[in-house]
């Protein structure tokens, strides 16, 4: 048998950001044993990078917020393709998971009073998202380390999963590989959560790090799970644009939430031309209401800066094609102009805005207190993943669990700024707690040893193969392709070109050859990363065809209207028994009355 070092936990948490964690944690009160692996350090993972805050309804500064209004206002941003219990149990638990976190030691920033400030964000009727000022990502995986850590989970960390075994019908462990030394580590299981995040770098211009090839959305999928929504691909409205080095780096969507203003190269406010009728209600009638929203006046409402990610981003992008755009092809983004209305300015952006205040300053050499920021759409945020069980968190194979950024269903066709943290804490808890059931009500299944060897002949293959097939070429070829033909603006055209260009690239991966050994090659990395990032960008380019409509963040530009027969369609990817990709249409669970009143009530 291939040289292997074994590891066996009750639950085997794949992936150490805020989602994991918390699954880990949970799974560990449970009384399980618990492993968790991933590809860094702990630390490191995406969640640390979270600026804005976590969104929950603790009506500190809104006493007019409560759950129902958070349930209302995620289920108008995913454009009631929600799992609408899923929407539910979120908007409910997420104002506890916070206490909890505050309970473990997170600081936060507080009102005049002492409780937890929340500032606006996108979508959100009210000031809803706990944070410390542009670091809060930083203070949750901070806070849920140390908590995790006394409870003697086991640690893997800088171990990358390439398989996940099942046996009799049901998950039984997982195949990796330690990225130091290149030996194999074999985890045995009775179940596994997947917390894996994102797919950023299926596109060239994202937010996301090195580590977000997709890895949990192809674990799962080639162990049999279904896939939904991976047509809705989060581009966040503002990213750096300059200087090349740095584009596609995230600016927060606080800077707009504190009052921060987006304007094309004549100086025109370009967001108040366009504001969609499902949001027109809620949108201030000019500049100085909009102003007063981001101070706290209640009787004001927002100002279109702060509509949906999907709308902002659009806009932007008709300004940037028709002519109006920034120099470097972006838009301006301005909180400098604040100057005219509050006196402390430039001491208030660099309080609230620290992070943001820093990475101009030293990416872009601009300050931001006196100037303006050019910044443009970038790949940000996956809404679509694995389908789970809304209660439990468990995908279509039993004992396998998802959580966080790879699992599907809460966001529907977009994703509300915020709504992300607190989906980690309250499903990566119920993930947990769930999966420490299954493991207990569960013996331990037994791992085909054949399985092991043929997961780790495949991933030796690039060793063997003599080629001048590289693995960073075909990866760059695949994030430019995505970028230009299955980005924000979709055409059927460009689509099936897409998916005839993937094929190509999979039969170019197949031939990728590797030099060298396997200790610290990150050549050999990439090479294996490629199969995750191709099955991922099939998915979404497929998924993105079927779907002949404009909805969310999906657009179409050969179809711009929403299509009213695909109002309650999503769209499940599985693998077939042949192994090629199959999509089908599936139906939205009705909303039951009494949250369709909580809705129409709260809009
Ligand atoms: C710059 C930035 C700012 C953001 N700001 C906010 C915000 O203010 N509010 C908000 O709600 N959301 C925000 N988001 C989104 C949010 O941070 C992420 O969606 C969220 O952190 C994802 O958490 P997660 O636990 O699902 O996964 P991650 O934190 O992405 O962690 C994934 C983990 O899985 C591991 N892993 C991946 N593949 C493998 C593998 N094959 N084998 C082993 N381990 C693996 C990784 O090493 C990592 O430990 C922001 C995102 C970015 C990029």
């Amino acid at each position: 048998m291939v040289d292997h070092q074994s590891h066996s936990h009750d639950v085997l948490v794949i992936g150490a950001g805020g989602a994991g964690l918390r699954a880990a944690i949970a799974a560990s009160a449970e009384g399980a044993t618990v492993g968790v692996v991933c590809k860094s350090l702990l630390g490191k993972a995406h969640t640390v990078m979270a600026e804005g805050g976590i969104a929950a309804a603790l009506a500190n500064v809104d006493e007019r917020d409560g759950w129902q209004v958070h349930f209302a206002d995620t289920m108008r941003g995913g454009q009631y393709l929600n799992e609408w219990r899923m929407a539910e149990l979120h908007a409910r638990e997420s104002p506890e998971r916070v206490r909890e976190l505050e309970a473990w030691g997170a600081l936060f920033d507080r009102t005049p009073d002492g409780r937890i400030l929340q500032r606006n964000f996108g979508g959100h009727a009210y000031p809803r998202l706990a944070h410390v000022g542009d670091r809060t990502g930083l203070e949750m995986i901070r806070t849920l380390q140390d908590h995790g850590i006394h409870r003697g989970i086991d640690f893997h960390m800088e171990v990358t999963v390439v398989t996940l075994f099942t046996a009799d019908g049901r998950v039984a462990g997982a195949l990796g590989y330690d990225r130091e030394r290149g030996r194999f580590r074999l985890f045995r299981a009775r179940a596994v959560v997947l917390a894996t995040g994102g797919i950023g770098r299926a596109f060239r211009i994202t937010s996301n790090s090195w580590e977000y090839t997709g890895d949990g959305h192809t674990l799962a999928y080639d162990a049999g799970a279904e896939l939904i929504d991976m047509e809705f691909v989060q581009f966040h409205p503002t990213g750096m644009v300059w200087p090349p080095s740095v584009r596609g780096i995230l600016v927060t969507e606080g800077v707009r939430g504190e009052g921060g203003i987006l304007k094309n190269k004549e100086g025109r406010r370009f967001m108040f031309d366009d504001i969609p009728p499902l949001y027109r209600d809620q949108t201030a009638d000019d500049p100085e209401e909009g102003w007063r929203y981001t101070q706290g006046d209640k009787t004001a409402r927002r100002p279109p800066e702060l509509l949906t990610r999907d709308h902002v981003a659009r806009c932007i992008v008709r300004e940037v094609r028709e002519g109006r755009g920034s120099p470097h092809g972006g838009v301006f983004l301005d909180i400098a102009w604040i100057k005219e209305k509050r006196s402390d300015a430039e001491e208030h952006i660099k309080r609230k805005l620290p992070s943001m205040y820093h990475q101009f300053k030293e990416l872009a050499e601009i300050d931001i207190t006196e100037v303006p920021m050019e910044v443009g759409p970038t790949t940000h945020y996956m809404m679509g993943g694995v389908r789970v069980d809304p209660e439990s968190q468990m995908s279509t194979v039993p004992g396998l669990f998802a959580a966080g950024e790879v699992a599907a269903g809460l966001h529907g066709a977009n994703r509300l700024g915020g709504n992300s943290l607190s989906d980690l804490l309250v499903f990566g808890k119920r993930a947990g707690d769930f999966a420490a059931r299954f493991a207990r009500a569960n013996g331990a299944p037994a791992i085909d040893p054949a399985q092991v060897e043929e997961a780790a002949r495949l991933a030796l293959a690039p060793f063997g193969r003599d080629s001048d097939e590289g693995a960073y070429a075909i990866q760059r070829d695949l994030q430019g392709l995505m970028q230009d033909k299955v980005g924000i603006v979709r055409t059927e055209a460009e689509m099936r070109a897409a998916i005839e260009e993937l094929a190509a690239l999979r039969g170019r991966a197949a031939r990728v050859g590797v030099t060298g050994h396997r200790e610290y090659n990150p050549g050999w990395h990439t090479a294996l990363d490629l199969h995750n990032l191709l099955t991922v960008s099939e998915a979404i380019a497929s998924a993105a065809l079927e779907r002949r409509e404009s909805r969310g963040a999906h657009f179409r530009e050969d179809y711009p209207a929403k299509e009213a027969g695909l109002a309650r369609t999503r769209l499940v990817v599985k693998r077939g028994d042949d192994g090629r990709m199959e999509l089908r249409p599936d139906t939205v669970p009705e909303i039951p009355a009494d949250l369709a009143k909580i809705i129409k009530e709260n809009g």
